[in-house]
């Protein structure tokens, strides 16, 4: 396996060289395409649910003898879950895959990007894979283009998203659950801080870009209070978001590895209430679901947003993302 870099911190950049970059609604569950530039993400969020993905690709290499054990060990790490802050898997040399895939893309569809993992996290600064992805899709026509992440690294490419704009629809979501530092600092290990991050957005909207802020996970008795979810409106509003959609936890077996002893850690009074409400499925419980998005639909109205009920199922997979990123191989 190719290491591409290694980091202070014990970071690990891999090289992975995939055959296909573009997953199909049908292997995903979601109603769109999806495109995930990086495998692991260093932002590290507790309540983070594409842990899974990474372990998937690791597990699937170690079955194909990429990894011998001692690497398999060293990539899953001591508990598992971290192993996806460290060792990030670059799609290095995508646009190859990204050609083969844009033929069989169907005329008219919707390729979201960063769907599993931040496609401007830090690793982006260096390797530039997005900017190349966005630079490829900047030359279609009529394709709807979304793009998630909770960096401010998105307003560097302002050129290449306004080319895309031309002929293309796009949605460009910062993700911000709240606007609070410290927590914020609690629940996502290394994220840029919020007043970072509304400052890309207000970049991207003084640009001309189709940007506007999704607020996922609304998490039940941590940020979904009125006081909170009114500040962060509020500053969507000022930072010029086109548009603002928001959705509740969703507890999946992959999130409760790492969420739960952080909400025990932190938040021991909500511990026991977030077992029992999540107890039958990661779903959030129907009725709380009903309240937050009448909450929501108050606020739009308020703020001065389109209301409606919220974008986050239509970028939440209903079935394990795979990403048919395999082989894993050096250059
Ligand atoms: S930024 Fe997104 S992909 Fe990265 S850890 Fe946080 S939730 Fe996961």
């Amino acid at each position: 396996m190719s290491v591409l870099d290694e980091r202070l911190r014990g970071t690990r950049f891999v090289s992975l060289a995939p055959q296909r970059v573009l997953n199909p609604p049908s292997q995903t569950g979601m109603d769109f395409w999806s495109l995930n530039p990086y495998v692991g993400c260093e932002f590290g969020c507790s309540y983070c649910y594409a842990r899974y993905a990474h372990r998937y690709v690791v597990e699937r290499a170690h079955r194909a003898g990429k990894l011998t054990d001692a690497e398999l060990a060293d990539y899953r790490g001591p508990h598992g879950w971290e192993a996806f802050e460290r060792r990030i898997f670059v799609k290095e040399q995508i646009l190859g895959a990204l050609e083969t895939d844009l033929r069989r893309l169907p005329p008219g569809q919707t390729v979201v990007i960063g769907t599993a993992t931040d496609p401007y996290q830090p690793a982006e600064r260096r390797f530039r894979i997005t900017r190349a992805v966005l630079e490829r899709l900047a030359r279609c026509e009529g394709v709807s283009v979304g793009i998630i992440t909770k960096s401010p690294l998105v307003a560097r490419d302002v050129d290449v998203l306004r080319r895309l704009q031309e002929r293309n629809a796009l949605e460009v979501y910062v993700s911000l659950i709240t606007v609070d530092a410290g927590l914020i600092r609690t629940l996502e290990a290394r994220s840029p801080l919020p007043a970072v991050r509304l400052r890309g957005l207000a970049k991207l909207t003084a640009a001309g870009i189709n940007a506007g802020l999704i607020v996922a996970p609304v998490l039940p008795g941590i940020t979904d209070d009125l006081p909170r979810l009114e500040a962060l409106f509020r500053a969507a509003r000022e930072a010029g978001a086109r548009f603002l959609h928001a959705g509740p936890l969703r507890l999946y077996p992959a999130i409760r590895e790492r969420f739960l002893p952080l909400l025990e850690e932190h938040f021991p009074a909500l511990a026991a209430r977030y077992r029992a409400a999540y107890a039958g499925s990661g779903a959030a419980p129907k009725g709380y679901a009903r309240a937050l998005s009448r909450r929501i639909r108050r606020l739009q109205a308020r703020f001065g947003f389109v209301v409606n009920d919220g974008m986050v199922d239509r970028y939440r997979s209903r079935l394990p993302v795979l990403q048919q990123e395999l082989p894993l191989g050096g250059r």
